[in-house]
């Protein structure tokens, strides 16, 4: 992973959104309060938390290249679409994507455009590569490609000296709690000894990684998340990407993650 671009100045005010209690008080009076357990004090207002997901890179710089020669974006797009779509079906109806339109967009663009939209989160989807040294050859339908079939697994990489270090890393746990209670594994190899790593590993059992120097988690005007989803580069797990159900617990774990930031951000709100 690689992913830099210019400071941004800050945005001043970041908003959770939160049920009116006056509609409360007049729904818990006329007994509807417990008919719809959403509508308690506190409780996650879904239709107004708003998550900005963003598919990494773009249409013409791709990112990685997975072992049988696709590109990361098509990978990130997908994803990030089946994302919204379990989100819209939590009830989580304002989250969009923060590039629908296929344009290539710059690092800190995209969190410009979350910020203006005002989201909660801000979330960027990825998959991984490896430095070029772990890589190898081999043919895959006629044509010459690289792979490394020595790491697999996620990664979760937060910011942890901006105003939301502390939000921030709660999503990543959430989400890397969810994604290991489905069996899933982190890979660790962003923290190895090797130029270009060296990244410092803030759980190994989570998987979750600090990274303040990255643009899009420095400019973030809400608790932000970098997602890398697999490694693309491995065969087995490229394969695995490609299985819907596997992309199903994944975007589950991350609908899980956003209920919980959700619940919390209307706790502390009351
Ligand atoms: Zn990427």
């Amino acid at each position: 992973m690689n992913h830099e671009s210019p400071r941004q100045p800050p945005r001043l005010a970041h908003h959770a959104g939160r049920v009116c209690a006056l509609l409360w008080v007049g729904l818990w009076l006329s007994g509807d309060a417990q008919a719809d357990p959403s509508l308690t004090a506190g409780a996650c207002d879904r239709g107004a938390y708003k998550v900005a997901l963003d598919a990494g890179h773009g249409p013409t710089r791709g990112g990685a290249t997975s072992a049988r020669g696709r590109p990361e974006y098509a990978f990130n797009t997908r994803l990030a679409q089946e994302a919204l779509e379990a989100l819209h079906q939590a009830g989580f109806s304002s989250s969009f994507l923060i590039n629908p339109d296929d344009k290539e967009l710059g690092l800190t663009e995209r969190t410009t455009r979350s910020a203006a939209a005002g989201a909660d989160l801000f979330i960027s989807i990825h998959h991984d590569s490896l430095q070029e040294h772990f890589l190898e050859s081999w043919t895959h339908e006629g044509h010459a490609r690289l792979y490394c079939d020595r790491y697999s697994g996620y990664s979760l990489f937060v910011n942890q000296s901006s105003r939301y270090a502390k939000a921030s890393r709660a999503l990543a746990e959430h989400l890397a709690r969810a994604l290991k209670a489905a069996g899933r594994v982190p890979t660790l190899h962003h923290a190895e000894d090797i130029e270009g790593e060296r990244r410092e590993l803030l759980d190994p059992e989570l998987g979750l990684y600090r990274y303040d120097g990255l643009a899009m988690l420095r400019t973030a005007q809400s608790p932000s998340l970098l997602f890398e989803a697999g490694v693309i580069l491995h065969r087995d797990e490229e394969a695995l990407l490609d299985q819907p159900e596997h992309r199903a617990t994944l975007v589950s774990a991350l609908v899980t993650a956003i209920e919980e930031m959700c619940t919390q951000a209307a706790e502390t709100t009351q």
